[in-house]
């Protein structure tokens, strides 16, 4: 099947009680036992599984071509199970602008549990001196957050493969319908779900997909039904409900963040537009290569340095002023504000979530904030 019907059909099925055609939502916490104390419906508590959860993490998997998924209650939470996965004393080699949330979690959460060297993982000759015996993990982000480098995932994953590490893909800024990691060789994908799969700005999710079971994915389960962060069942029927359209939103961002970049790449305003889409990206081809789509995500840096760029934001009024990503709704930020006094973000960028409103209406806000 291809991702617009998976995105569809799986994970969902007719409710065989009363025919309805969406799966019900289960918010039942417990499950009756039978007589003889077992559980005939496979269900028992809701942190351990949930009907719900179970259609989100089905969908999940085939979206991916994964064998499993594991829905968490955020992608913060989804990283973090990855981590916790990990023996004690494991080295991770993560990328040098990994998302800002993760960094810190790892650097603030895993000091002295953890070793983690953060590198420019694209590079063959710094990624190969970095490698040690407990090196478990190399961590890929790819297109990054907020530059939009590429990382050539089958090239990590070669390297990867000679030392017997395993490859954690974050794909949250390409979804499955840009970029399909597992296909490229990754053992696991990472996602926040609040962003392209949530796609409406209004829930809170994150999943892991595995390649494979495995030993480490049993763990990884156990970290997840243990630990306990797992998505709600009112959360999970809205990641399905919003799945079923993933494919189709996803194009049509797709179609505008082509056009707006065309458009800042040839406005006076504008000094660099960095987008995984346009053929003055550093890193074009292996983009073209390895993605199915270039997706949304772009930033760009305005002459005028962070003073013309605070303003730009100001003066536009389709375009919303928030961080986060992935809504039908526009969203721009100025990055460096937001990650911190250490961050490496130029102060002159914007980095901008293209949403779904008519292009035209995108440009013509630009223009007059720009102006
Ligand atoms: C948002 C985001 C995360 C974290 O996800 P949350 O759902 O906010 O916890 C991780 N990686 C990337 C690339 C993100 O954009």
């Amino acid at each position: 099947m291809k991702i617009e019907t998976i995105a569809i059909h799986a994970g969902n099925h007719v409710d065989p009680h009363t025919k309805a055609v969406v799966q019900p939502i289960v918010m039942a916490t417990t499950f009756e036992r039978d007589a003889d104390g077992g559980y005939a419906s496979g269900y028992q508590y809701s942190r351990s599984a949930n009907p719900n959860r179970d259609a989100l993490e089905k969908v999940l998997a085939q979206l991916e071509n994964g064998v499993e998924a594991a829905a968490f209650s955020s992608g913060n939470a989804a990283g973090m199970s990855v981590f916790q996965s990990l023996a004690p004393g494991t080295h991770v080699i993560a990328p040098d602008d990994m998302y800002h949330g993760l960094r810190n979690q790892a650097k603030q959460l895993f000091a002295g549990v953890l070793e983690f060297d953060f590198i420019d993982v694209n590079d063959e000759a710094t990624l190969r001196a970095h490698i040690k015996p407990n090196t478990g993990i190399i961590w890929v982000e790819t297109p990054s957050n907020p530059l939009l480098k590429i990382t050539d995932i089958k090239k990590v994953v070669a390297i990867a493969r000679e030392h017997n590490i395993k490859v954690v893909c974050d794909n949250t800024f390409a979804t499955p319908v840009c970029q399909q990691p597992l296909s490229l060789g990754a053992d696991l994908v990472m996602y926040s779900s609040t962003k392209y799969f949530g796609g409406h700005s209004d829930l809170m999710g994150g999943a892991l997909i595995t390649a494979e079971k495995s030993d480490w994915w049993t763990k990884i389960r156990a970290v997840q039904t243990m630990g306990g962060a797992v998505p709600s069942p009112m959360d999970c029927y809205y990641l399905v409900r919003s799945i079923k359209t993933l494919p189709y939103r996803v194009k049509g961002h797709v179609h505008n963040a082509l056009l707006l970049a065309t458009f800042l790449e040839n406005h006076p305003a504008v000094e660099q537009v960095m987008y995984p889409g346009s053929a003055s990206h550093p890193q074009y081809e292996v983009a073209k290569e390895q993605m199915i789509l270039p997706g949304a995500m772009m930033s760009f840096t305005l002459k005028g340095g962070q003073e013309k760029a605070k303003k730009v934001v100001n003066a536009l009024k389709i375009f919303t002023q928030a961080t986060s990503l992935g809504g039908v709704e526009s969203l721009i930020e100025h990055r460096a504000s937001v990650e911190g006094p250490d961050t490496k973000t130029p102060f002159n960028l914007l980095r901008v979530s293209v949403g779904l409103e008519h292009i035209d209406d995108l440009i013509a806000d630009l223009e007059q904030a720009m102006a």
